[in-house]
């Protein structure tokens, strides 16, 4: 049951592991309708294992994720048509075109002919692709195949948009583009979340930044509210603050191991 008032997406307590190897350990996360909410963390933290999960490419082992009020592990097919999805590394059919692949995927995204065409003809436009559209996808540089990648998430209008570092091989102009759409998203009423490292255009663009490291929360909310959790000046950057707070995440990883020795030398004593 969709409420309209409830973010449309909720996760709470998300544990995965790979082979033993815990990932992440009890995330919790909210995005609103209406903003762009930026994940941040360093590498290894369980971006991309957080996403793969809420897109339904992974299982978790516990938890919950629900979108648009919908819990998914009840309901596996019907909530990915408000998904768009941009993985970290797309993997195009390269032996089509950019028009066939696109006109392939707003069929599956059921998408009447006349629109899948006019939204061929505005993205292949938008993102200066319109004299490639009949050249096999296997002749694109990278940034191309990014930017038709992003095009396949955008082409049906989805809710929630879920991207995986966006920026990476996008030319300026087409980074301007991104943004852009983003922010016409946003003003809908539809939803972004972004997992990037470009922490500069996080803190421009994001209404809210979650900070995760070693697959659990450190911190999320705006600017503002991580300033004030982070204990520092309200001048101080984003940057600033994830390299404090991160940094203060892995002392209490370090610190950990001290302390379980010690607890049981001390249960050994006692
Ligand atoms: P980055 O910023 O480097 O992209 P991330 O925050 O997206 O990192 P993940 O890719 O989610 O991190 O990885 C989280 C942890 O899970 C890491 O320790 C990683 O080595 C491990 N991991 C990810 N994918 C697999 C896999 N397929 N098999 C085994 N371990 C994996």
């Amino acid at each position: 049951m969709s409420t309209y008032n409830s973010p449309i997406l909720e996760v709470f307590n998300l544990w995965k592991s790979y082979n033993g190897h815990q990932a992440v350990k009890g995330l919790d996360l909210n995005v609103n309708r209406g903003e762009i909410f930026g994940l941040l963390g360093p590498n290894g933290a369980g971006k991309t294992t957080t996403l793969k999960v809420i897109v339904g490419l992974l299982k978790m082992d516990k938890g919950m994720v629900k979108v648009n009020g919908v819990d998914i592990s009840e309901e596996q097919y019907d909530y990915k048509k408000q998904i768009g999805y941009l993985p970290e590394n797309p993997t195009l059919p390269e032996y089509l075109t950019a028009e066939e692949f696109l006109g392939y995927i707003g069929k599956i995204r059921d998408l009447p002919p006349k629109e899948i065409k006019d939204r061929i003809n505005y993205y292949l436009e938008l993102f200066n692709l319109e004299k490639r559209r009949k050249d096999l996808i296997v002749s694109f540089s990278r940034g191309m195949k990014q930017k038709l990648a992003l095009s396949a998430a955008l082409i049906h209008n989805p809710s929630l948009l879920i991207l995986d570092e966006p920026f990476i091989g996008i030319d300026p102009t087409g980074q301007h583009h991104i943004k852009n759409i983003l922010k016409e998203m946003v003003k809908e009423g539809r939803s972004v979340l972004v997992s990037t490292h470009m922490i500069d255009t996080a803190e421009r663009l994001c209404d809210r930044v979650g900070i995760i490291h070693n697959g659990r929360n450190v911190a999320s909310g705006s600017l503002e509210k991580l300033r004030r959790i982070a204990e520092m000046g309200e001048d101080s950057t984003l940057e600033q603050i994830f390299l404090k707070m991160t940094k203060e995440a892995e002392e209490v990883v370090e610190e950990k191991p001290v302390r379980r020795r010690l607890f049981s030398l001390f249960r050994k004593r006692g």
